[in-house]
This record gives structure tokens, C-alpha cells and sequence, in this order.
């Protein structure tokens, strides 16, 4: 058994897409990045490879390299998951935190777990995402930006 955990931050501007979990979510403004700036998938991803003692995201895929530049980050994470099957792990479980202030998140979440399950081969269940808000303080509360965090519980793969 291995355990991994990953954070990310990302800013919240305008004239930006609001993807977290591979979900596009209806939003004035969108989260700032190289990639599409998927939150939860850029936590996930750093869970996954912390837990293998692969490193991070961004040794991986380098925001300086022109080939990540507006990435679905799905696409890292179909990524990502070959690598650690190759190394020999399955996810056993996962669970994370979304803290944004607005939108509400609620609505989206078993949508985000059907596309986050399906790419880390388990099954709705194993994957569990909760959404907070900042109660107002901080950069997060004023909407600034989104964070996100994830711990992730790998095995051996007989
Ligand atoms: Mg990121």
C-alpha cells in the first residue's frame, strides 16, 4: 500500500473556462493556467505520482514547454495512470476537497466523479470529492482562486 497527497491553487479570472474535475462548469470567470487549469485534476495528478515516489506535475509536464499549453488535463491524467499501472499500482480509494467560494459545486460533483473514476479505473464509489467554501476570508473567499487538495490510497497490483 502506498499513500499520496496533492494540493493546487489556481487563480479565478475572467474570460477564462471553469474546468475542475474534467467539468466544464457554467461561471463568469474560469481558473488560470498553462493547461486548462483543472484544480482537482492537477491535485489528483500530484497524489498519484507522490504516492509512487514519481515526483510532481511539474516535472512531468513542464508549463514552459509549448506542448501543454491549453491541455485538457484529462489528457495528463490518462497519462499519469499508465504510468503508475506500469509501475504497478491500482488506486484503491480516493478522496479530495474543492474550497471555492462561488460557484456552488454541489450540482457538478457526480459528474466529476463519473469522469475521474473512469480514468483511474475504479469505480464511483472509490472516488469521493467534497466541496467547501472559505466562508468569505481569505484570497479563496474573495474569489480569487480555487484550491483544491487530494489524498489517494494505492495497492500492488497482483
Ligand atoms: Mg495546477
Amino acid at each position: 500500500m502506498r499513500i499520496g497527497e496533492g494540493f493546487d491553487l489556481h487563480a479565478l479570472v475572467p474570460n477564462r473556462p471553469l474546468v475542475i474535475g474534467g467539468v466544464n462548469i457554467p461561471h463568469e470567470k474560469g481558473l488560470l493556467g498553462h493547461s486548462d487549469a483543472d484544480v482537482l485534476i492537477h491535485a489528483l495528478i500530484d497524489a498519484l505520482l507522490g504516492a509512487c515516489g514519481l515526483g510532481d506535475i511539474g516535472q512531468h509536464f513542464p508549463d514552459t514547454d509549448p506542448k501543454w499549453k491549453g491541455v485538457d488535463s484529462k489528457l495528463l491524467l490518462h497519462k499519469v495512470y499508465k504510468l503508475i499501472s506500469g509501475a504497478g499500482y491500482q488506486v484503491v480509494n480516493i478522496d479530495s476537497t474543492i474550497i471555492a467560494e462561488r460557484p456552488k459545486l454541489l450540482p457538478f460533483i457526480p459528474e466529476m466523479r463519473d469522469v475521474l473514476s473512469d480514468l483511474v479505473g475504479v469505480k464511483v464509489d472509490q472516488v469521493n470529492i467534497k466541496a467547501k467554501t472559505s466562508e468569505r476570508l481569505g484570497a479563496i473567499g474573495r474569489e480569487e482562486c480555487v484550491v483544491a487538495t487530494v489524498t489517494v490510497l494505492l495497492s500492488e497490483i497482483n
